[in-house]
């Protein structure tokens, strides 16, 4: 058994995206069956030799704001139960939320590596913006940007050696 990696964060932060990247030229196993999963996307990954499977949660939500913040809060207790590392992604370009600030008081408690990932750093002038993340308490985080790659490759360098 490969060790479980879950994406976690509100909608349209940029999960989907980097797990596509993660998962490039592989297979996403895309399980219809369980009512409890049927909403995640699983994907094989690799970096530096070792082998890792990718949890993309939160694709279908639909719905109030209210539906979306109980939604995610399911998808992040699932992915706390499941999984052996957790990145938590948050958007430069809207900056902190309400919702980032929920999701990061949960994973606070959790005792596993939590990743803080600002997405959409496609510059230098949004490397600077990324600073007010910090307010979130979790510490270092790392700047990235899905769409162009940058700053993937030193969060996988981290990411695989917590597993
Ligand atoms: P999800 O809802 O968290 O899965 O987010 P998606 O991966 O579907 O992305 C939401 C939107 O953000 C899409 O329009 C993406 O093209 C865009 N996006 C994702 N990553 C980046 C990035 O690094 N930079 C920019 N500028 N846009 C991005
Ligand atoms: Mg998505």
């Amino acid at each position: 058994m490969s060790a479980i990696v879950a994406i976690v964060g509100r909608p349209n932060v940029g999960k989907s995206t980097l797990f596509n990247r993660l998962i490039q030229r592989r297979e996403a196993i895309v399980d219809a069956v369980s009512g409890v999963t049927r909403d995640r996307h699983y994907g094989k990954s690799d970096w530096n030799g070792k082998e890792f499977t990718v949890i993309d949660t939160g694709g279908y939500v639909l719905g109030s704001d209210d539906i979306f913040e109980k939604e995610i809060d399911k998808q992040v207790e699932l992915a706390i139960g499941e999984a052996d590392a957790i990145i938590f992604m948050v958007d430069v370009e809207t900056g902190v939320t309400g919702m980032d600030e929920d999701v990061a008081k949960l994973l606070r408690r959790v005792d596993k590596p939590i990743f803080l990932v600002v997405n959409k750093v496609d510059n230098a002038q949004r490397a600077q913006d990324a600073v007010e993340f910090y307010s979130l308490g979790l510490g270092e985080y790392f700047s990235i940007s899905s769409m162009n790659g940058s700053g993937s490759g030193e969060l996988l360098d981290e990411l695989v050696k917590a597993l």
